[in-house]
Order: C-alpha cells, then structure tokens, then sequence
C-alpha cells in the first residue's frame, strides 16, 4: 500500500500530488471514459480506454494577480514619447529578457511583430504620419525597416515606398514588404544609395520619411532601455549591432533619461558591434576622427548592418563616449559561429544580431568584461527573416 502510495506521487512527480514539478493543481481527465488520475509528466495516455488525458485545473483562483495590468510594451512609457491621438499600433515591444549564461543575457527583439526591434519607432513615426495626414511613407533599407514600415503603412492606410538594394536582402525580409503591399523599388548599389534616393523623395515632399534620420522612431526604440530597466534595472554593459547606428544611440537616451529622473545613478557601458568588412563607425572611433570615415564597399553576412555611411554616426559616438563605451568589430565566421552557439540555447537570430554574442566571446576572451558583470545582447531581428543564411 505505502510502496503503491509512493510510486503513485513520484508519478505524479513526487510529494504532494506532484507539487514538485508544479502539477499539483492538475488532474488528469480522460474525455472519452471521464477516469480521472493524478497527472504524471510523462505518460499522457488514459490506462482505461488509451484516450488522450486533459489536464484539468482542479480549482480555478477566485482572484488572479497579473503583473502587468495593461500589456507591457512600447506604449506603456508614453509619458515620456510622443502621444499621438490615435495610435497605429501591432503591440510592438514588451519582448523577453532570456539568460543565455553566467551574467549575460538577450533582449530579444525578434519577438515584435514584424520579427525586428524596428517595430518599436515606426509605431511612433507611423502615428505620427498618420496624425500630420501625408499618405505616402518611404524608407531605404537593407530589409527589416522596409518589413516593418510596410505592415504598419498598411495598419494606418498609408502606402509604403521602399527602396531596397537589389539582391542584397534577406528573403524573409522582402517577403514581409511583398505581403503588407508595399511599393517595393529596386535600386542599384548599396543601403547608402537606396538612402540618398529615398532622402530625395523626402525632399522633394513626395512621402514622409522613415529611416532612422527620424528622431521620433530612435524615440520609440528607448523603450528597449527601459524595459530592460523594469527586469533587472541597471546592467554594467549592453552590446548592441550598429548599422545606420540609431538603436545604440536609442537605447543609451532611454538609460540616460532614467538617470535624470533619479531612477538610477549611472548608464550601462554602450558597446557596438560592427562586421570587419562594413566598420565605419568602428573606424571613426578608433582614429578619433572628427569626420566620419566612410566604407565605400561595405561586405559581411550580416545584412541588416551593411552600411558603410551611418547617418546617425554621431549621436553613437555620443552615446559610447558619454557612457565609458567602446566599439569592436567581428568577422564574418565568428557571427555564424556565434549564432550556431545560440541556436543551441533556443534562440534563432539572424547574423546581425549574433554579432552581439560574438563580440561578447571576444571581450570575454580579452578580459575586456567578465561575467561577473551583467551584460545585455540586443538580439535585434528573428533568425527566420534570413533563412538562406542557414548551411
Ligand atoms: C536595423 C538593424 C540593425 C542596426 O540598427 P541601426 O539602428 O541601424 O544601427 C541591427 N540588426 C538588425 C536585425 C536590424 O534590423
Ligand atoms: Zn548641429
């Protein structure tokens, strides 16, 4: 009978019905015959008739305390963004901090609704659009600004132009802007021709312009910053890719303007990451050149950061400098091996982002940072947007 009792509770996971792994409120209910058993973790058959078991709730809560009242999420923070009447709005932000390992963990963004942190500013810039009333939106991108202002031009009825480089984006990525019905435009060259065409229609007042040269989008990236703020308040460094170089200098404001408010008394170390063969701002910051210097050809994996001209390469220096930061280059080998090493943890990120997790493995080997630290990798964008860069 004890031997009975026993084997009967280590099924059900030992100890209090099954407390132990957390099962003790379920029981198990056949649908079919209506036996009902304790549940067991690892057999899910009914031993009467072989149905498959429910797990059912054996008293529901009268009362249940949910963190959040309101989902969290870009929004949440309007006290300190722009506050357009109407929102165009797909839930952006709200995406889990997940530990990786000892002292490091991943923001990771792939989880907006469009797969990047992009989500985050064109909500904002979108409303904005949409509150001035101009129906044409345009961005140059090398693929996920483009996915990302073409599902929220199609949420506020505005019609979406990007440019893209031909044949240098992500297939994933290009099938976002195909879908939402944007009007996708081919350009020869690289993301930093796309800009300069997409800067002239701007100019010439012919659509409202999305990319990052937008303040108020770089306004509803902070949010990055404060999010992280709310889960584990203040970390001693955040690695962050730098493309067009708007997301580092994003988040470091949203620390920055924690700390004027008196929430916290200093700003994480600002450390950007770019590839070796597209590192503009890496070369400018090493120099300590008073001008940015340009890469004509810009090359790597990582598409979303092949930039060689990032418009915003001043307010990054801002944020390194005013931060104790730094930045660091990576190839494109130690990216792709990088992501394998996070794939294998459960996180599928495209290149770009990896490249956050390679430069960690480097600072660690360089005794730069430890891992009695706290470190954040901004995951930027969702492996899936890039499937063909999976061997
Ligand atoms: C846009 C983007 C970046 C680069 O961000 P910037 O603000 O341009 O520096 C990095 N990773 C991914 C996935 C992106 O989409
Ligand atoms: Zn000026």
């Amino acid at each position: 009978m004890l031997i009975n009792k026993l084997s009967k509770s280590l099924r059900a996971g030992g100890g209090c019905g099954g407390n132990r792994i957390g099962l003790g409120k379920y029981v198990f209910k056949c649908p079919k015959c209506g036996y009902e058993t304790q549940p067991e973790a690892g057999k899910f058959t009914c031993p009467r008739c072989g149905s498959l078991m429910e797990a059912i709730l054996a008293e529901l809560p009268k009362d249940i305390k949910l963190r959040y009242r309101r989902r969290l999420g870009v929004w949440s923070y309007s006290q300190l963004l722009p506050e357009p009447k109407n929102r165009v709005t797909l839930n952006e932000g709200g995406t889990p901090l997940i530990r990786i390992s000892k002292g490091l963990f991943g923001k990771f963004e792939g989880l907006n609704p469009t797969g990047s942190f992009k989500d985050r500013g064109m909500a904002i810039g979108v409303s904005l659009a949409k509150a001035i009333g101009v129906s044409n939106i345009v961005v140059a991108s090398t693929g996920n600004t483009a996915a990302s202002a073409s599902a929220y031009g199609a949420r506020a009825g505005l019609r979406a132009i990007v440019l893209l480089p031909s044949g240098k984006v992500a297939r994933g990525k290009l099938a976002q802007s195909i879908i939402h019905g944007a009007s996708i435009m081919s350009i020869d060259g690289y993301f930093d021709d796309a800009l300069t065409e997409a800067m002239n229609m701007f100019k010439a007042g012919k659509a409202y312009s999305l990319n990052s040269i937008n303040a108020w989008r770089l306004e509803g990236q902070k949010s990055i910053a404060y999010e992280i703020y709310e889960d584990i308040k203040v970390p001693d460094n955040v690695i962050v890719p730098v493309g067009n170089a708007g997301n580092i200098y994003a988040i470091w404001k949203g620390f920055w303007e924690l700390m004027q408010i008196g929430l916290i008394d200093k700003v994480p170390r600002m450390i950007g990451v770019q590839a070796e063969g597209a590192s503009p701002l890496y070369e400018t910051w090493r120099r300590g050149s008073s001008e940015l210097i340009e890469v004509k050809e810009p090359k790597t994996v990582a598409s979303a950061i092949r930039i060689g001209k990032p418009v915003n390469w001043l307010k990054a220096l801002k944020a390194v400098n005013n931060s104790g930061g730094l930045l660091v280059t990576v190839n494109d080998n130690e990216i792709m091996i990088a992501r394998g090493r996070l794939a294998r943890r459960g996180i599928f990120v495209e290149p770009a982002s990896a490249s956050t997790y390679a430069a960690y493995i480097k600072l660690i080997r360089n005794s730069v940072i430890s891992n009695d630290e706290r470190t954040v990798l901004v995951l930027t964008g969702h492996g899936l947007k890039d499937p063909d860069s999976v061997k």
